[in-house]
């Protein structure tokens, strides 16, 4: 898988690698489980019940680092943060700050387009309760890593989504750019804020989660903020 990871030339190819990786035994039974169960709100769709490639612009000067996709979500339509709530929040923004073409995203043909942003998640199955062990987490870093690689020469800023996102960030730097990463690691916090020397700037977010925005512990003028900071560090107009 590592190998395989390793041999991407691009992201067309790197996509295609990804979606048919079976490395972790209890993320692709939960991920078939899913798509063979569905939700009874989507009983008539087929569901994609892969892993799920990242998103984006191939020049990207931000990345927007997720956690995993979600079981209905992404795991449903084959598109990261793609037809739940949680994208919902985040397209609007992202729409609002310029990096999306259209406010929704709720499938994989809609015509939705990301300028200057790719996103892509820590983990690319979709964890039961939303939560890989760390040991999935390795595992699938690879995969996060040769993505990273890719789009290196234009990447800028990455924006983590949540403290899970923002801990996976460090092995990159080692991973890709040589970097040794900063010890101890600095915490996260919404607005947090690390830069090196050579590598991206890290931003931390709270996660879109329905449970951070429902409960307007995440708002929208909170996410404006950080896309505002992220297109000025990324010298994005
Ligand atoms: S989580 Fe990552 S490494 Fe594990 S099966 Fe899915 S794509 Fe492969």
């Amino acid at each position: 898988m590592v190998a395989r990871a390793a041999r991407a030339t691009d992201l067309p190819d790197l996509d295609g690698a990804v979606s048919a990786c079976f490395a972790c035994p209890r993320l692709v039974a939960w991920r078939e489980e899913v798509a063979r169960t569905r939700r009874a709100a989507f009983r008539d769709q087929e569901y994609w019940g892969r892993p799920v490639p990242g998103f984006g612009a191939a020049d990207a000067r931000i990345a927007i680092l997720g956690l995993a996709p979600a079981a209905h979500g992404g795991n449903r339509t084959g598109r990261i943060f793609t037809g739940d709530r949680s994208g919902d929040v985040l397209f609007a923004a992202l729409h609002r700050a310029g990096l999306a073409n259209q406010p929704t995203s709720v499938a994989a043909d809609d015509g939705l387009a990301l300028r200057d942003t790719r996103i892509f998640a820590a983990v690319r199955c979709a964890p039961p309760d939303n939560k890989p062990t760390p040991a999935e987490r390795d595992t699938c870093a690879p995969w996060l890593h040769r993505e990273v690689a890719l789009i290196r020469p234009t990447l800028r800023v990455v924006v983590a989504l949540g403290a899970f996102a923002w801990a996976a960030w460090w092995p990159t730097l080692r991973e890709v750019y040589g970097v040794r990463p900063p010890s101890p690691r600095p915490a996260f916090g919404h607005g947090a804020h690390w830069s090196g020397r050579a590598v991206p700037d890290l931003l931390g977010c709270y996660h879109v989660s329905q449970q951070n925005t429902f409960t307007g512990r995440l708002t929208p003028a909170m996410l404006d903020d950080v896309f505002d900071r992220a297109k000025r560090l990324a010298e994005v107009d």
